[in-house]
């Protein structure tokens, strides 16, 4: 399956890849997760990403669209990919339909998360991740068995540098003028299907189980 997770910051979409992965097992190709991988490495590319990053601005769409470009051509992708949080512009967007049907890997379905700002506020302020595999976890809505700690790794939870709420209001407005007129790109390509995001974890996870089985 060749599928794109999409919606604002804090809307799920690293948390029902988790789940995704469980049901169909394809490689998970998450932007966010390369650059902060990138950036504890001190890689140029690291060391690029980071000033847009802690802005909570786009990183421009030449690095990213080359960092997926090099991910993508990998023998695993073979059998398809789970993008999370990519693309986020139009340009981005564009570029993947030139790079799938290099692979002979067309996108198939494009799931995007829905919630409102309130909901985003109270999952980003709360949310708490385990820099070792990139777990999500939140405070109130999805405790670890252990305090502080990564039910999957045994890492110990940070916060995210970004997940502040001034980070947080550039990202919406990155979101609002940069990333949600995809909705519409690939809605006119017949793949886009939307789910409520203010649902609980399990219940959104139904839902896109539903359009998972649809393709599958
Ligand atoms: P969130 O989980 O809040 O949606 P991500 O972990 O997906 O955020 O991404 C964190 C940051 O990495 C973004 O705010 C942005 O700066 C950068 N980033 C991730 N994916 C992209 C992309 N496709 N294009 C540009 N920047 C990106
Ligand atoms: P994204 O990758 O879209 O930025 P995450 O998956 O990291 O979002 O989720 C953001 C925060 O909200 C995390 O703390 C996560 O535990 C929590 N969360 C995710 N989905 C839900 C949900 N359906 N209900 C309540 N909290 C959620
Ligand atoms: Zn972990």
């Amino acid at each position: 399956m060749n599928i794109i997770l999409m919606g604002p910051p804090g809307a799920g979409k690293g948390t029902q890849s988790e789940k995704i992965l469980e049901y169909c097992s394809i490689p998970h190709i998450s932007t966010g997760d390369m650059f902060r991988e990138a950036i504890k490495n001190k890689t140029p590319l690291g060391l690029e990403a980071q000033n847009y990053i802690t802005k909570g601005l786009l990183v421009p769409d030449e690095v990213t669209i080359g960092l997926v470009k090099e991910r993508l051509s990998k023998d695993d992708c073979k059998n398809g990919y789970l993008l999370d949080g990519f693309p986020r512009t139009i340009p981005q967007a564009e570029a993947l339909q030139v790079l799938a049907k290099e692979i002979s890997r067309p996108v198939e379905l494009v799931i995007n998360i829905e919630a409102d700002k309130d909901e985003l506020v109270k999952r980003i302020s709360g949310r708490r991740v385990c820099p070792q595999c990139g777990n999500s976890y939140h405070l109130q809505f999805k405790l670890p068995k252990t305090d502080g700690i990564c039910d999957a790794c045994g890492s110990e939870l940070i916060q995210r540098k970004d997940d502040t709420i001034e980070s947080l209001n550039v990202r919406l407005d990155a979101y609002e003028n940069q990333t949600k007129p995809l909705i519409d790109f690939y809605a006119n390509l017949g793949l886009c299907k939307s789910v409520n995001g203010l649902k609980s974890i399990p219940d959104v996870f139904n839902d896109i189980q539903k359009l998972l089985d649809e393709v599958k």
